[in-house]
């Protein structure tokens, strides 16, 4: 049919297995929406390998078209916001999960999800950057918005290599902060860490086992992307009336600590949350990492991909992890 198009659908079997494939939709097969979107790039995340591996219940309804982001160029809209041929990014709002997601090369979905593309960025910059790399930049801004600066002392980031952490280290080190970098592979990705910015490499295993409720005060600030036993030292070795953010949970959902940090020290710990962010906020992230994120260093860390690549990226993401971004274009 002419008006079909390239998607990839997760449908779940009369049990519980679920079968991912490349086939085609048509625009009957979209969701209710104000705007349909010709998708031009998308990205692979963490949340996108659980959805296409099944092995968390991302996915809350079937047939579902994975993929929580998007970069792409409004066709149709019925949103007073919107007209054809505007450049549009999506991220979040339940996409991928509970409303067809990006994973095809059109999209239909409420006027009120979008973002324009600030000048001076392309589809593919957008989508390099991504959900992760927007929520790197929602963690600097609960940094900065809770009064941090680079003249209060160094900033850890843990989980420094992967898509949050990178562009993490990346902000953070143009912002002139001194950046600690947390990660598993000190040695191997020395030199990676370095060219982002980094001024300091730990192993992770020094954050990662149960620790004392209290440490010594090493960094004035952190962003932590790893949760548990992580979180709960990172906490414990802030500078007095430091702040945290806590967007992931690479680690554990758990938050082993105690009260100590908080009563003794007065640190705040500032959760992250992208795909409810409201608008205002969304754009505000959006304009900062036009101006604010290096993009040589963003295309160094960056690998492209088509959209037949999607399905094996997602599972390798989950089962051997994916050193920085991956931008795929149709
Ligand atoms: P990645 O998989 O790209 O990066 C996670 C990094 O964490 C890895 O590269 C690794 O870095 C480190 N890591 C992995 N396993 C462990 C472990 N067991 N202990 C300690 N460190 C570990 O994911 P993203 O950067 O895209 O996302 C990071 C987290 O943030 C995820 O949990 C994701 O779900 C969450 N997230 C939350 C969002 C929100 O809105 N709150 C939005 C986007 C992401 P290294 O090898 O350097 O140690």
């Amino acid at each position: 049919m002419a008006d079909e198009f390239k998607a990839i659908l997760i449908t779940r079997g009369d049990g519980d297995e679920q079968t991912v494939e490349v086939t085609t939709i048509g625009e009957d097969d979209l969701m209710e929406g104000d705007v349909t979107v010709r998708v031009e790039a998308t990205t692979v995340n963490y949340k996108d390998g659980l959805a296409i591996t099944g092995k968390s219940p991302v996915v809350r309804r079937f047939p579902m078209v994975p993929g929580i982001d998007f970069a792409g160029t409004v066709e149709t809209s019925d949103h007073a916001d919107w007209k054809p041929g505007d450049k549009v990014i999506l991220n979040g709002w339940g996409t991928g999960e509970t409303h067809l997601g990006a994973y095809a090369e059109k999209s239909r979905v409420k006027g009120d999800w979008l973002v324009a593309l600030p000048e001076g960025l392309s589809v593919k910059d957008a989508m390099a950057i991504g959900t992760a790399g927007y929520t790197a930049m929602l963690s600097v801004l609960g940094l900065e918005d809770a009064g941090c600066k680079p003249d209060d002392g160094p900033v850890l980031v843990t989980g420094a290599t992967g898509g949050v952490g990178s562009v993490a280290v990346s902000i953070l080190s143009k912002l002139g902060w001194h950046v600690i970098a947390a990660t598993g592979s000190p040695e191997k990705r020395a030199d990676y860490l370095k060219g982002l910015g980094a001024s300091e490499i730990i192993d992770r295993t020094e954050l990662s086992e149960k620790g004392r409720p209290l440490g010594k005060e090493r960094w004035a600030a952190a962003v932590d992307a790893v949760g548990s036993h992580t979180l709960a030292n990172v906490l414990a070795q802030t500078k007095h009336g430091g702040t945290v953010t806590c967007c992931g949970l690479a680690q554990g959902f758990d938050l082993p600590t105690t009260v100590m940090p908080f009563i003794l020290r007065g640190i705040a710990l500032k959760g992250i949350d992208s795909v409810m962010a409201p608008k205002a906020l969304r754009e505000r992230a959006w304009q900062r990492l036009a101006t604010d994120l290096d993009r040589e260093k963003l295309q160094s860390i960056t690998t492209e991909i088509g959209f037949d690549d999607l399905i094996p990226y997602a599972r390798q993401i989950i089962e051997s992890g994916i050193q920085g971004r991956v931008v795929a274009t149709f």
